[in-house]
């Protein structure tokens, strides 16, 4: 099904699009011709400013003080009992996504009818941004912010692997603690407030990774309903299987990237929130799934 949707795009020979994994249907095809492995440095060297700069928005005041350390927690569904659901959308980047963009081979990685639909039908939900999505979409961020609607949340600096075997994501090899930090207070910028929680690239991660991003601040969110989104054809029956399987305190993974790799995410949405809502679960954000 994926060479319908992406037979414009180029594909590397060996690209996995079968994976259970959510993430890494996604982002293997879109690192498909990137090189694996460590070959370049980081772009972690960004301060704040220099990123809010960049972005081309004013540099603020004063920065938003980090979050103290929290537990290291995993979570993949609250059991509070509410009939609550918490969608998460993750808005990934890579450095290889980011250049291939910048010189139009691909798309912008914002989908606008999903916030559009999200705003329309008053939905909450929660976004998982990587710090270099924040800096290319300024746009977006500041949306989002302004939105009551919408959590931010990070989802590390530039989508490299915090393991090794994450569907081939390319290896992070910089301060895992500077990445975290950089995009964390870049999403303070905009929204005034260090994000609570944090998403791992391909969802990869062990213990250790764990610890270290909750010493940052931050809880690890997982989820327990995939989403479906990469390269789904049939938003109605994607909707379809979703709703029938959540229940309340799940934590469903789409994507906020659009065409080509989760081109008809708003459309999924669009059938998934009032079947949703139908079987009595309201979507909120994930602080207030967590909530005591
Ligand atoms: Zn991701």
């Amino acid at each position: 099904m994926a060479g319908v949707l992406l037979a414009p795009l180029p594909l590397a020979a060996g690209v996995v699009v079968g994976s259970s994994e959510p993430e890494a249907e996604l982002e293997s095809v879109l690192l498909a011709d990137e090189p694996l492995g460590g070959g370049e440095q980081l772009a972690v060297a960004v301060t704040p400013e220099a990123a809010a700069s960049e972005a081309g928005k004013p540099t603020p005041t004063s920065d938003p003080e980090p979050a103290d350390p929290v537990p290291p927690q995993v979570i993949e569904r609250s059991e509070s009992g509410r009939p609550e659901v918490a969608i998460t959308l993750d808005a990934d980047l890579s450095e290889w996504t980011r250049d291939k963009v910048r010189a139009g081979t691909l798309p912008p990685q914002v989908n606008w009818e999903v916030l559009d639909y999200l705003e329309s039908s008053g939905t909450k939900s929660t976004v998982f941004v990587t710090g270099l999505w924040a800096q290319e979409y300024p746009d977006a961020m500041t949306r989002m912010a302004g939105n009551p609607l919408y959590e931010l949340a990070n989802h590390s600096w530039d989508h490299d692997a915090w393991t090794y075997d994450c569907y081939g994501l390319p290896v992070m090899n910089g301060d895992p603690v500077e990445e975290v930090t950089a995009t964390s207070s870049l999403i303070a910028e905009y929204t005034g407030a260090w994000p609570r929680y944090f998403r791992f690239p391909g969802l990869c991660h062990d213990a250790d990774d764990v610890a270290l991003v909750a010493s940052t601040g931050a809880a690890t969110v997982d989820y327990d309903l995939d989403g479906s989104d990469a390269f789904a054809e049939n938003p109605q029956s994607v909707a379809n299987a979703l709703a029938a399987q959540a229940s309340a305190g799940s934590i469903v993974v789409l994507h906020l990237n659009g065409v080509p790799n989760a081109p008809v995410t708003a459309q999924i949405l669009q059938a998934l929130v009032p079947a949703l809502e139908a079987k009595g679960l309201t979507p909120v954000t994930m602080s207030e799934l967590m909530a005591e």
